[in-house]
């Protein structure tokens, strides 16, 4: 938890925190330095001399407590050593809950990833959600038998900063934390710690599933039984992985919610409400102190239940804006305060929220698992950012990015590009030229050659219908 109790602790301090991902190009490093006018890393040593060669003060971190050269930075070591031994009394800075607290880098509902503007306010928020749903659906917190939550995800994303990072270690809620995700040391885990609670992505539920299988199928899995409760989020979960999980694990407690960065990782909160019939194939009701209304994507009117349109959330949990970026947060919170999502769904006479589909741009890829490190969780990739790359080659004209549908990852990101007249380019030569200028999850995987960009007249990529260029067999949305 080195990385939560650092971001509560500069908190504390009044400075504030950009979490980037540590698989971070050297170019997308440097992008999210400048764009934060971020001063001093807190980094793995692998990382320092990247964040060093940006300019950045760089504090090593070797284990949970301990840092090495905070001598390179007295004021700071002061502040830690000084605080832990009574010796400097400390006053933390004025600070009003409107202030930006964290900048977490999000595509948002089209175009580059922003830097989305999290205040101490929207924080709160999302704490309190998690004082009254651990309060609300668990009695037994009170009576001292306390949960256990297993953490995969990376503290960089908003959903294991605002789950762990906020939530949960302030309600001093037991967390193991897993920094390698290999579904062999899940299971060890989970039987060890007796874990209660795992909050997961798709992938990671359908690996749990499979693994669960393996070991003794339906019912039979004796390492896996202190699990009470499956939480799943953060991507479109499919019916297939979504059933097999339900079948292998017939008396997990099992929920899913949705959020976005902009809203602080929550949007709603999975919840199954005792002696109702589990909604499983919702993203639940809408959280505590959220608004929601779904509105047609024409004409911007509110649909009744069963009406599938916009989804706007309007709450204390929602940014403050994009960083420096006005034009971009204009178009995404109106004036009235309402943050538009880019996700299509619609609501039940219940109140229970479905997602059907997404009007943005982003692609969600499954991550990690496939490099070793940290976890299997489904991260950004902002279309944008690798047309801005593909474009600067030399030999293409035109280039549009889209997610096709892959069972294993959610999405892949696949590369319409136009050559520009007698290239000999190959898709070999376009893949690892993006693949030397992002982190190893943002590499294009498939590239379509193709004549020219389907644009609209006022020449913006109609993505969706890029997907009508896919060669027959591998178009699965
Ligand atoms: P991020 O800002 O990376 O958390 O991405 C937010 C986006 O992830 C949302 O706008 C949705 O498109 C998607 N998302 C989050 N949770 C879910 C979910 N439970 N089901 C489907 N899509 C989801």
């Amino acid at each position: 938890m080195a990385s939560a109790t650092l971001f509560l602790l500069i908190l504390h301090l009044g400075a504030i925190v950009t979490p980037m991902n540590p698989l971070s190009s050297f170019s997308e490093a440097k992008k999210q330095t400048l764009n934060s006018h971020a001063k001093l890393a807190f980094t793995l040593p692998e990382n320092a001399e990247k964040l060093s060669s940006l300019g950045l003060k760089t504090i090593q971190v070797v284990t949970n407590v301990l840092i090495k050269e905070t001598q390179n930075f007295p004021e700071f070591s002061n502040l830690i050593f000084g605080k832990i031994h009574e010796k400097t009394p400390f006053l933390p800075p004025k600070i009003n809950q409107d202030d930006t607290a964290a900048i977490l880098y999000s595509s948002g509902t089209s175009g580059a990833s922003k830097g989305v503007m999290l205040t101490h306010r929207n924080l709160i928020a999302t704490l309190e959600l998690f004082v009254r749903f651990e309060a609300s659906q668990y009695k037994e917190i009170m009576d001292h038998k306390r949960n256990v939550y297993l953490a995969v995800m990376p503290m960089f994303h908003v959903y294991g900063l605002a789950l762990f990072g906020v939530g949960l270690i302030s309600l001093g809620t037991s967390i193991v934390v897993m920094t390698k995700f290999d579904i062999n040391e899940v299971v060890k885990v989970i039987d060890k710690f007796k874990v209660t609670h795992f909050p997961l992505v798709p992938p990671i539920l359908g690996a749990l599933t499979a693994k669960a299988r393996s070991l003794g199928g339906v019912f039979g899995v004796s390492q896996l039984c202190s699990l009470k409760q499956v939480s799943c989020g953060a991507a479109p979960l499919t019916t297939k992985i979504l059933a097999d999980f339900l079948h292998t694990f017939p008396t997990v407690d099992f929920i899913q919610g949705y959020g976005m960065t902009e809203t602080t990782a929550v949007g709603t909160r999975g919840f199954n409400a005792p002696g109702k019939t589990h909604k499983y194939t919702s993203i639940g009701l809408l959280a505590p102190n959220m608004e929601a209304k779904v509105v047609n994507c024409s004409t911007g009117s509110c649909m009744p239940p069963g009406k599938a349109g916009e989804l706007l959330l309007r709450g204390p949990g929602i940014m403050k804006g994009y960083f420096n970026n006005a034009e971009a947060t204009r178009q995404t919170i109106d004036e009235n305060g309402w943050l538009l999502t880019g996700d299509i769904v619609y609501f039940d006479n219940d109140g229970y929220i479905y997602v059907i589909d997404r009007l943005k741009d982003i692609i969600k890829y499954k991550g990690f698992q496939e490099f070793g490190f940290l976890s299997n969780s489904h991260l950004q990739i902002a279309p944008a950012d690798l047309e801005t790359i593909l474009v600067s080659h030399p030999e293409i004209a035109d280039v549009a990015v889209t997610g096709v549908a892959d069972d294993k990852a959610g999405e892949i990101p696949v590369a319409f590009v136009v050559k520009k007249p007698g290239s000999l380019l190959s898709r070999n030569d376009i893949v690892k030229y993006v693949a030397d200028m992002v982190a190893p999850h943002k590499k294009v995987r498939e590239v379509v050659f193709v004549n020219s960009i389907p644009k609209s007249v006022a020449g913006k990529v109609l993505r969706r219908n890029l997907k009508n260029l896919l060669p027959s067999n591998s178009s699965k949305l």
